[in-house]
């Protein structure tokens, strides 16, 4: 017989509510002395009060168990493509949390903040010189936002130019990220999808051929979302701006390129940056992050608000450019998230940020390396900073699919890859190791999808029901969108 494996699992299976035994407690009250304290209004106040009574050993067992559920950069290789699921230095977390930061009121006047302030000023100083575009607002608070902010941006310059009426198209290639063609239309362009040549990079023909005076800017994602560099970028910069359009860049996946090159020598009018995936932030689960959005002279006058300035008494202040196209959100913008950022870029310099681009680069290559052969490579040519396999064939042969593949690794102890995405490929896998992760962790993740795609063909079935060892196993996610469950539902529904 099998010893019973651990029993942590057990304990994470009910709520603290379903715990514990009348009369236990986790802390000992002191008994009243006799003051008196005034009690808010009657009808505030409930009878009784239905609380979970544990012993403290139980409940730091219960909520260690918990903690235990979560799959995080922290407990293990984490190759979630497009998203840079990087370790994150523990020291900047400390930096962010120094008093002098973290206890600052948003409110507080320009010359008591001035430590907070300065510090954000020589980020964005840094970031102009990364980019190489002269012009930052780091207050958009996300990726995305980042985004709608370099198109309104746009907007704004063509209504000055008279040419927005006009200019009503924003072109974006289908290797671009998902958020750019809901940017452009979220601000009322109409998207025209330029397809990928057979090398992977933008088809030049394509858009010199969709280039007219209805076109407003062309958005594209550097690197590409199939981990592709884009060849002949600055032509294409050329022809864009000859038809007098603009040039945005997304520049989430900075982390393959920084210290390398700038979006402001290949042509680029704006681009935005993720901080909280390049600059190191712990991210995931919807924030918070940092968009901050970079540009040129041209476009400077309409960053959103705030931006930093140094005024000739030395002070820095918070201003609004000249037609900004306002406020994304109160205050500075995510100054946690920055001064993460800050921290990152400082303790780096630019020799550093250099090399986090190339072991970013080395580690999706020897990735690519280790698994060619065993899964379909669409694109196969040197990538940056991640690669995009296909399960088609584990398909075609065995019938299993790369849902069923990212679910199985779970098994393995990998959180899975980005899955279905980018849609030019069929049944992608994009896989993105970050350049924290060491030699022997790419190859541990090589090994068990190499493992995964001989189960594939001689035991499909135990990859059509994985995940096996995760405390939920499959769900039915059709229902679980359709009809969700809300609230806990536990065994002891009577209480
Ligand atoms: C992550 C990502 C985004 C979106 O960023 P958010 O901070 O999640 O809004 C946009 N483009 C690319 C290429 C990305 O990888």
């Amino acid at each position: 017989m099998t010893a019973p494996g651990p029993r942590s699992e057990d304990l994470g299976a009910r709520l603290s509510f379903d715990r514990g035994e009348p009369g236990r407690r986790a802390v000992d009250v002191p008994v009243w002395n006799g003051q008196k304290t005034p009690l808010p209004d009657a009808h505030l106040l409930r009878d009784s009060v239905t609380l979970p009574e544990m012993g403290q050993g139980e409940l730091v067992r219960y909520y260690t168990a918990l903690s235990t559920r979560n799959y995080g950069i922290d407990s293990g290789t984490y190759p979630l493509g497009s998203c840079t699921m990087k370790f994150n230095p523990k020291v900047n977390d400390l930096i962010a949390f120094l008093p002098g930061f973290a206890d600052a009121h948003p409110q507080s006047p320009e010359h008591e903040a001035q430590g907070t302030l300065r510090t954000l000023l020589e980020l964005r100083q840094g970031l102009a010189e990364i980019t190489g575009l002269p012009h930052v607002s780091l207050a958009p608070a996300a990726g995305a936002q980042g985004e709608l902010a370099g198109v309104l941006m746009i907007t704004a310059a063509l209504e000055d130019r008279g040419e927005l009426e006009a200019r009503r198209r924003i072109l974006v290639p289908d290797s671009a990220h998902g958020t750019n063609p809901a940017t452009a239309a979220m601000a009322g362009y109409s998207v025209t999808h330029l397809p990928t040549a057979e090398d992977g990079s933008l088809d030049r023909a394509t858009i010199e051929q969709e280039l007219d005076e209805s076109v407003a800017a062309v958005m594209v994602t550097v690197p590409n979302t199939l981990g592709l560099w884009e060849n002949g970028i600055e032509q294409v910069a050329e022809l864009i701006h000859d038809a007098g359009a603009y040039l945005y860049a997304d520049g989430a996946n900075l982390n393959a390129i920084m210290g390398r090159v700038r979006y402001g020598d290949l042509g680029f009018d704006v681009v935005h940056l993720n901080l909280h995936k390049s600059f190191s932030t712990p991210h995931g689960g919807g924030g918070p992050g940092a968009g901050p959005v970079c540009c040129t002279e041209e476009l400077a006058p309409y960053l959103p608000t705030p931006i930093l300035e140094e005024g000739d008494d030395g002070l820095v202040r918070l201003a609004a450019p000249e037609r900004s196209i306002g406020r994304l959100q109160q205050f500075h913008g995510n100054v946690g998230v920055l001064l993460r950022a800050y921290a990152y870029m400082r303790a780096l310099g630019l020799d550093g940020l250099r090399s986090v681009s190339g072991q970013a680069v080395l580690n999706a290559n020897y990735l690519r390396v280790l698994l060619h052969g065993h899964y379909d490579l669409p694109y196969d040519r040197p990538v940056l900073h991640e690669v995009v396999f296909s399960g088609s064939r584990q398909k075609r042969e065995h019938d299993v699919r790369t849902y069923d593949i990212a679910k199985r690794l779970i098994d393995y102890g990998f959180h899975p890859p980005t899955v279905y995405f980018p849609l030019i490929v069929e049944e992608a896998l994009m896989i993105e190791p970050t350049e924290t992760e060491p030699p022997e962790a790419i190859e541990a993740l090589a090994e068990a999808l190499i493992a995964i795609a001989e189960e594939s063909a001689s035991d499909p079935d135990t990859l059509h029901g994985a995940p096996w060892t995760a405390p939920i196993g499959r769900l039915d996610e059709t229902t679980a969108a359709r009809r969700p469950v809300l609230s806990w539902r536990g065994p002891r529904q009577d209480r």
